[in-house]
């Protein structure tokens, strides 16, 4: 490998010329970017040849690993066909067999799908479909309501409803006046209490928060199950029908944003299964299209779609677009993964690797800087803490020492903040899931060293 071709002239040409997205740029100086030149299964390889396991699914979106054959083949075919038309006024085969299929996997009452092209973008048309449903219904509901330590994306409607203070905090000035109440996570429930009684414990500030802000809420926002970029705080099924009850007692709509956690993270294809309830608005991206493509929906339930559906007498419709709003490639995409799912016993088989990474991180428990260990489905985060069992100080960057010590042992792990995690796509081999966690615990070394 000559020095033009090879790794450093790649980060060299990178850092010159590429801003790059949640850095802080200096950080290159000593750790520069990893220029990936070709990726398989759950395998990245850089240009140097160094393989690493993608053990967080490239920000959660690969879900069945680099390179499918299937999907690979439904993009090329889409492409040789249809490249990309505008979804006002025009269809597409593609796009029209997805919005039937989701609306088919997901709950009855979800009845319509509307495309956006990013997680972020779904959000912001979930929060101003809810806003301008009750504006149609003659009422002016401005707020939302959304849960302590939630994460929704980061244009400002979508940072405005979200609770990491990381990313949140400089830009509060910009943003709109959101409510947050706490949840219902593992971070803070008491000895010996269940997870459900913490649930049944905690709906009691959303339905506070509820009462003190009557007949000016449009929606509650949740990410379910697990709030992944809060640091994988997750929480019991039980509080998302408690809430579901509070949403409809106060008539407020309630928002399910599965970008992190849908088709089949947490242990079914959807949380709705876990939770049986229904949300009014569902978003969805991210796995969708098997980490390959930009696509995103909000799924909606007929009750808020005819809501903006009349003659022109008033400004009823619903005009948000993106210009690659339903993109055909995308589209394509996103139905040969769902082909994938219907395919094999995916769900059953993730049983099977989720159990697998638990038992191979299980004598972990023991570690006296490891606080906790949690996992929904093919998530599993341990939490490193002090022996005394507080919190590192953030300023340490402990993490990043984890994800330093872990890329030298050939996996790709990203620590948020002192929260190692697994989120690996659904390809991975006990095999590898070895090598993930014997990668995690040289970055635990590294990181309480
Ligand atoms: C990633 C994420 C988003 C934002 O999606 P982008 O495609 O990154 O804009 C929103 N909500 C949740 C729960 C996410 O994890």
């Amino acid at each position: 490998m000559n020095a033009q071709s090879g790794n450093a002239s790649w980060a060299q040409r990178s850092t010159a010329a590429v801003w790059h997205p949640c850095s802080q740029m200096k950080d290159y100086e000593a750790l520069p970017p990893i220029p990936i030149a070709r990726a398989q299964g759950v395998w990245l390889e850089d240009f140097d040849g160094k393989r690493y396991i993608d053990g967080i699914s490239s920000w959660w979106t690969n879900i069945f690993g680099h390179g499918h054959p299937h999907i690979r083949r439904a993009v090329t075919n889409q492409h040789e066909t249809l490249d990309h038309v505008l979804m006002a006024g025009f269809t597409h085969e593609a796009g029209v067999r997805l919005a039937e299929r989701l609306i088919a996997l997901t709950p009855a009452p979800l009845t319509r799908c509307f495309y956006a092209d990013n997680g972020s973008s779904a959000v912001e048309a979930a929060l101003k479909m809810s806003f301008h449903y009750w504006h149609n219904k003659g009422q002016q509901r401005p707020r939302f309501i959304s849960l302590r330590g939630s994460y929704h994306g980061e244009t400002l409607g979508a940072l405005a409803v979200g609770d990491v203070a990381l990313y949140k905090s400089t830009y509060e000035p910009l943003l709109m006046r959101n409510i947050v109440v706490e949840g219902a996570d593992a971070f803070d429930r008491p000895a010996g209490a269940t997870w459900a009684e913490r649930a049944a414990d905690q709906i009691k500030h959303m339905r506070t928060a509820l009462e003190n802000h009557a007949g000016e809420v449009a929606a509650v926002i949740v990410e379910p199950l697990v709030q992944c970029a809060g640091h994988m705080r997750m929480y019991d099924a039980e509080y998302l029908r408690l809430l579901r009850g509070v949403c409809d007692e106060f008539d407020v709509h309630l928002i399910f944003d599965e970008i992190a956690v849908g088709f089949g993270r947490t242990g079914t294809l959807f949380t709705t299964e876990q939770a049986g309830v229904c949300p009014d608005l569902m978003c969805l991206s991210k796995g969708i299209t098997g980490g390959t493509m930009t696509l995103a929906t909000v799924l909606a339930t007929d009750d808020i779609y005819n809501a903006f559906y009349d003659d022109y007498t008033k400004l009823n419709a619903f005009l948000q677009s993106h210009s690659y709003t339903g993109n055909p490639i995308a589209c394509a995409a996103a139905n040969a993964t769902l082909d994938l799912f219907e395919q094999s016993d995916v769900i059953g088989n993730n049983r099977m690797l989720g159990q697998a990474m638990e038992d191979a991180v299980a004598d972990l428990r023991e570690h006296p800087n490891v606080a906790d260990i949690r996992r929904s489905g093919m998530i599993l985060a341990i939490e490193l803490a002090q022996t005394d069992g507080t919190p590192f100080d953030w300023q340490q960057r402990r993490g990043r020492r984890a994800y330093a010590a872990a890329l030298d042992a050939g996996v790709l792990l990203r620590p948020l903040g002192e929260v190692i995690y697994f989120m690996p796509p659904y390809v991975i081999t006990p095999d590898e899931i070895g090598q993930m966690t014997d990668a995690a615990r040289a970055g635990i070394a590294a990181a309480v060293a």
